[in-house]
Protein backbone atom coordinates (compact mmCIF):
# COMPACT_ATOMS: atom_id res chain seq x y z
CA UNK A 1 0.00 0.00 0.00
CA UNK A 2 1.28 3.41 -0.70
CA UNK A 3 2.60 5.59 1.95
CA UNK A 4 0.03 8.53 1.42
CA UNK A 5 -2.60 5.84 1.75
CA UNK A 6 -0.84 3.92 4.86
CA UNK A 7 -0.10 6.63 7.40
CA UNK A 8 -3.11 8.60 7.00
CA UNK A 9 -4.59 5.11 8.40
CA UNK A 10 -1.83 4.68 10.79
CA UNK A 11 -2.37 7.97 12.22
CA UNK A 12 -5.75 8.33 12.54
CA UNK A 13 -5.97 5.47 15.15
CA UNK A 14 -3.10 7.01 17.40
CA UNK A 15 -4.75 9.00 20.14
CA UNK A 16 -2.79 11.82 21.74
CA UNK A 17 0.80 13.52 20.21
CA UNK A 18 2.69 13.12 17.19
CA UNK A 19 6.25 14.60 16.89
CA UNK A 20 8.38 14.29 13.64
CA UNK A 21 11.91 13.89 14.33
CA UNK A 22 13.82 16.20 11.46
CA UNK A 23 17.18 16.08 10.15
CA UNK A 24 17.28 17.74 7.52
CA UNK A 25 17.82 14.51 5.10
CA UNK A 26 15.55 14.41 1.51
CA UNK A 27 13.77 11.02 3.41
CA UNK A 28 12.65 13.65 6.66
CA UNK A 29 11.48 16.30 4.07
CA UNK A 30 9.49 13.50 2.36
CA UNK A 31 7.80 12.39 5.69
CA UNK A 32 7.07 15.94 6.90
CA UNK A 33 5.66 16.48 3.46
CA UNK A 34 3.56 13.41 3.60
CA UNK A 35 2.93 13.81 7.19
CA UNK A 36 1.64 17.32 6.91
CA UNK A 37 -1.29 15.38 4.79
CA UNK A 38 -3.04 13.88 7.00
CA UNK A 39 -4.41 16.56 9.32
CA UNK A 40 -2.90 16.13 12.36
CA UNK A 41 -3.50 18.58 15.06
CA UNK A 42 -1.22 17.96 17.92
CA UNK A 43 1.97 17.58 15.84
CA UNK A 44 5.55 18.63 16.96
CA UNK A 45 8.20 18.99 14.38
CA UNK A 46 10.96 18.91 15.77
CA UNK A 47 15.21 18.70 15.30
CA UNK A 48 18.18 17.89 17.73
CA UNK A 49 20.24 20.93 17.31
CA UNK A 50 23.61 19.01 18.07
CA UNK A 51 25.82 22.38 18.37
CA UNK A 52 27.86 20.18 15.68
CA UNK A 53 25.56 20.66 12.57
CA UNK A 54 26.93 21.86 9.30
CA UNK A 55 26.64 25.78 8.89
CA UNK A 56 24.25 25.33 5.63
CA UNK A 57 22.24 24.00 7.96
CA UNK A 58 20.80 27.09 9.21
CA UNK A 59 19.14 29.06 5.92
CA UNK A 60 17.77 25.64 5.22
CA UNK A 61 16.10 25.26 8.31
CA UNK A 62 14.78 29.04 7.58
CA UNK A 63 13.85 27.78 4.21
CA UNK A 64 11.88 24.58 4.96
CA UNK A 65 10.45 26.48 7.61
CA UNK A 66 8.91 28.70 5.14
CA UNK A 67 8.22 26.34 2.27
CA UNK A 68 6.34 24.86 4.74
CA UNK A 69 4.78 27.59 6.75
CA UNK A 70 5.63 25.42 10.21
CA UNK A 71 7.89 25.74 12.87
CA UNK A 72 10.65 23.17 13.24
CA UNK A 73 11.37 23.68 16.67
CA UNK A 74 15.18 23.21 17.91
CA UNK A 75 16.15 21.19 21.20
CA UNK A 76 20.08 21.48 22.14
CA UNK A 77 21.65 19.25 24.95
CA UNK A 78 22.15 20.21 28.36
CA UNK A 79 24.49 23.07 28.52
CA UNK A 80 26.44 21.22 31.58
CA UNK A 81 26.66 17.76 30.06
CA UNK A 82 28.21 19.12 27.06
CA UNK A 83 30.63 21.12 29.41
CA UNK A 84 31.32 17.78 31.04
CA UNK A 85 31.57 15.56 27.64
CA UNK A 86 34.27 18.14 26.14
CA UNK A 87 36.32 17.63 28.99
CA UNK A 88 36.19 13.90 28.23
CA UNK A 89 36.57 13.72 24.58
CA UNK A 90 39.80 16.53 25.17
CA UNK A 91 39.77 18.09 21.53
CA UNK A 92 37.04 18.69 19.00
CA UNK A 93 37.43 15.73 17.21
CA UNK A 94 38.04 13.17 20.61
CA UNK A 95 34.50 11.62 19.32
CA UNK A 96 36.48 10.14 16.54
CA UNK A 97 39.41 8.69 19.27
CA UNK A 98 36.94 5.11 20.39
CA UNK A 99 33.47 3.82 19.87
CA UNK A 100 33.17 4.81 23.39
CA UNK A 101 33.91 8.01 22.88
CA UNK A 102 31.75 8.33 19.93
CA UNK A 103 28.86 6.97 21.60
CA UNK A 104 29.11 9.09 24.49
CA UNK A 105 29.04 12.28 22.43
CA UNK A 106 26.04 10.94 20.20
CA UNK A 107 23.97 10.29 23.80
CA UNK A 108 24.44 13.31 25.45
CA UNK A 109 23.74 15.69 21.83
CA UNK A 110 21.00 13.28 20.61
CA UNK A 111 19.95 10.50 22.76
CA UNK A 112 19.19 12.64 26.07
CA UNK A 113 17.47 15.35 24.46
CA UNK A 114 15.35 13.35 22.68
CA UNK A 115 14.02 10.90 25.67
CA UNK A 116 12.59 14.28 27.06
CA UNK A 117 11.17 15.58 24.05
CA UNK A 118 9.36 11.73 23.33
CA UNK A 119 8.14 11.61 27.09
CA UNK A 120 4.38 12.22 27.06
CA UNK A 121 4.16 11.94 22.91
CA UNK A 122 1.96 8.79 21.89
CA UNK A 123 3.89 8.31 18.66
CA UNK A 124 6.66 9.55 16.70
CA UNK A 125 7.81 9.59 12.88
CA UNK A 126 11.20 9.02 10.96
CA UNK A 127 12.12 9.16 7.67
CA UNK A 128 14.17 5.87 7.85
CA UNK A 129 14.12 3.38 5.29
CA UNK A 130 15.03 -0.08 5.43
CA UNK A 131 17.22 -0.03 2.21
CA UNK A 132 19.56 2.60 3.71
CA UNK A 133 21.78 0.50 5.86
CA UNK A 134 22.42 -2.63 7.29
CA UNK A 135 21.60 -1.84 10.87
CA UNK A 136 17.93 -1.03 9.59
CA UNK A 137 17.02 -4.07 7.19
CA UNK A 138 14.27 -5.64 9.21
CA UNK A 139 12.68 -2.07 9.45
CA UNK A 140 9.01 -2.05 9.53
CA UNK A 141 6.79 0.54 9.01
CA UNK A 142 5.16 0.28 12.71
CA UNK A 143 7.17 -0.79 15.27
CA UNK A 144 6.90 -0.36 19.03
CA UNK A 145 10.00 1.83 20.20
CA UNK A 146 11.16 0.30 23.74
CA UNK A 147 14.28 2.32 24.37
CA UNK A 148 12.19 5.50 24.29
CA UNK A 149 8.39 3.41 24.99
CA UNK A 150 5.81 5.06 22.71
CA UNK A 151 4.92 4.05 18.80
CA UNK A 152 7.68 4.66 16.48
CA UNK A 153 6.13 5.02 12.60
CA UNK A 154 8.44 4.70 9.70
CA UNK A 155 6.03 6.02 6.40
CA UNK A 156 9.52 5.30 4.27
CA UNK A 157 10.01 1.86 5.39
CA UNK A 158 10.18 0.45 1.86
CA UNK A 159 11.27 3.25 -0.22
CA UNK A 160 13.96 2.58 -1.99
CA UNK A 161 16.46 6.02 -3.52
CA UNK A 162 14.69 6.24 -6.74
CA UNK A 163 10.69 6.42 -4.81
CA UNK A 164 12.63 9.00 -2.74
CA UNK A 165 14.04 10.76 -5.52
CA UNK A 166 10.83 10.35 -7.36
CA UNK A 167 8.72 11.67 -4.47
CA UNK A 168 10.97 15.09 -3.63
CA UNK A 169 10.52 15.69 -7.42
CA UNK A 170 7.11 15.24 -8.08
CA UNK A 171 6.41 17.33 -5.07
CA UNK A 172 8.98 20.23 -5.87
CA UNK A 173 10.46 19.41 -2.06
CA UNK A 174 13.27 21.84 -0.81
CA UNK A 175 16.49 19.43 -0.53
CA UNK A 176 19.63 20.09 1.83
CA UNK A 177 22.19 22.29 0.26
CA UNK A 178 24.60 19.59 1.14
CA UNK A 179 23.71 17.13 -1.59
CA UNK A 180 25.00 19.71 -3.99
CA UNK A 181 28.24 18.92 -2.40
CA UNK A 182 28.58 15.23 -2.91
CA UNK A 183 26.95 14.40 0.40
CA UNK A 184 24.03 11.25 0.46
CA UNK A 185 23.28 11.48 4.10
CA UNK A 186 23.61 14.38 6.36
CA UNK A 187 24.98 13.92 9.64
CA UNK A 188 27.35 16.45 12.30
CA UNK A 189 30.01 17.93 10.24
CA UNK A 190 32.89 16.37 12.42
CA UNK A 191 30.96 12.77 11.74
CA UNK A 192 29.72 13.53 8.09
CA UNK A 193 32.15 13.95 4.43
CA UNK A 194 30.66 13.76 1.20
CA UNK A 195 31.57 9.92 -0.43
CA UNK A 196 32.65 9.74 -4.19
CA UNK A 197 30.50 8.22 -6.68
CA UNK A 198 30.07 4.61 -6.37
CA UNK A 199 30.18 4.99 -2.91
CA UNK A 200 27.27 3.73 -0.77
CA UNK A 201 24.95 6.29 0.54
CA UNK A 202 25.81 6.02 4.66
CA UNK A 203 29.72 5.70 3.99
CA UNK A 204 30.31 9.30 4.82
CA UNK A 205 28.94 8.83 8.17
CA UNK A 206 31.36 7.91 10.38
CA UNK A 207 33.52 6.43 7.87
CA UNK A 208 35.92 4.94 10.37
CA UNK A 209 33.72 2.50 12.07
CA UNK A 210 32.43 -0.69 10.49
CA UNK A 211 29.24 -0.45 8.79
CA UNK A 212 27.12 -2.31 11.61
CA UNK A 213 28.12 0.54 14.30
CA UNK A 214 26.69 3.15 12.01
CA UNK A 215 23.86 3.90 14.06
CA UNK A 216 23.87 7.23 16.74
CA UNK A 217 21.21 5.44 19.63
CA UNK A 218 18.41 7.13 18.29
CA UNK A 219 17.66 4.13 16.30
CA UNK A 220 19.08 1.05 17.87
CA UNK A 221 17.20 -1.89 16.82
CA UNK A 222 17.21 -5.79 17.84
CA UNK A 223 18.11 -8.26 15.10
S1 LIG B 1 27.27 12.43 15.16
FE1 LIG B 1 29.35 12.96 15.91
S2 LIG B 1 29.28 15.09 16.64
FE2 LIG B 1 27.16 14.35 16.35
S3 LIG B 1 26.56 13.70 18.35
FE3 LIG B 1 27.33 11.85 17.31
S4 LIG B 1 29.55 11.74 17.75
FE4 LIG B 1 28.81 13.78 18.36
Amino acid sequence: MPSEVLLPQIVEKIKGPIALAFSYQAEDVAALHLLLQCGIADLEVFTLDTLKLFPEIFSYHKELEDFFRITIKKYAPDPEEVKDLEAKLGDEWGMRASLENRHLCCQVRKVTPLGKILAGKSAWVTGLRASQSVTRQDLKVLEYDEKFGLIKINPLFDWDEEDLSAYIKEHRLPLNPLYAKGFTSIGCAPCTRAVQPGEDIRAGRWWWENPEHKECGLHLRKN
